[in-house]
């Protein structure tokens, strides 16, 4: 957890010469995690970003801050964090580039914000199709989508293949001993994914990164034991053990 949020402080981004001197820096550590700075390196150059579960809108603020994005709006449904979110903001005297909002998912953005980038971060990957899915009223089709699910990636991929997205770029990052990917995606031509890209992804099978490959051993052994441990027990429905099994033999092939 960042020192500030322990002391339920908002941190204070250095200005003036400090900022000077912390754009000179290869990267804001001390400001972002390791995983949100991954996702902060695909929000395009002078973006209008609605970051959506935005929390204590940690990501809007360092990057308003290094100039690498023109506006934000800071989306949250939920008042505590909605309200730590307003707190960095004024903290950081960024009332007048973040707009902080109250609100379910996409329903944060309104078309005068002319947003050019989503980020949805830090949730389960079935809630962030779930708000895409639930908002799609509120998207233009030309913001690029930086998306960073905590699990659930196969039906969020499913979900932006149904909808015309085509998936850019991925990553796979471990923090904290936690496997975290990120997905970027933009509308584009109608594009077909098998069902062994969306369960790993697309990009990241081609790429082969060692934090994917390693990512996907851990994962190997995590379902080799759940298999063992069905033929053990009773009772275990037919489908769930075939599940298992064909993702075992999926990871199996990947690796070989
Ligand atoms: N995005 C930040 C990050 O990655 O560090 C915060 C992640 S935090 C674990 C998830 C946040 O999403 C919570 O603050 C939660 O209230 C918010 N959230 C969940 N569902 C939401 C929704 N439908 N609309 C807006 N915010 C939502």
């Amino acid at each position: 957890m960042h020192s500030d949020a322990r002391q339920n402080r908002a941190p204070v981004w250095p200005s003036g010469p400090a900022i000077q001197k912390q754009r000179e820096m290869p990267l804001n550590q001390q400001t972002l995690s390791r995983r949100l700075e991954r996702v902060a390196a695909h929000v395009p150059a002078d973006a209008r970003l609605a970051d959506i579960g935005s929390d204590h809108a940690y990501l809007p603020v360092a990057l308003l801050h290094r100039g690498a994005i023109t506006a934000a709006v800071a989306g949250e449904v939920a008042l505590t964090p909605f309200r730590a979110a307003e707190r960095t903001v004024r903290e950081n005297d960024l009332e007048q580039s973040i707009s902080v909002r109250l609100a379910n998912g996409l329903a944060a953005i309104q078309p005068a914000d002319a947003i050019t980038a989503i980020s949805l971060c830090g949730m389960g990957g079935e809630t962030i199709r779930d708000i895409l899915d639930s908002g799609k009223a509120c998207l233009s089709g030309h913001e690029r989508l930086i998306l960073q699910p905590n699990g659930g990636e196969q039906p969020l991929r499913q979900w932006l293949m149904s909808n015309g997205y085509r998936i850019l770029l991925e990553e796979v990052l471990r923090e904290n001993r936690f496997d975290y990917e990120i997905i970027v995606a933009e509308r584009g031509d109608p594009v077909h994914y098998s069902a062994e890209q969306l369960y790993f992804g697309p990009v990241q099978m081609q790429v082969r990164s060692p934090a994917f490959l390693a990512k996907w051993q851990r994962l190997l052994l995590e379902r080799q034991r759940t298999l063992a441990s069905f033929s053990r027990a009773r009772n275990v429905p037919e489908q769930k053990v075939q599940d298992i099994a064909r993702q075992v033999r999926w990871i199996s092939e990947l690796l070989a």
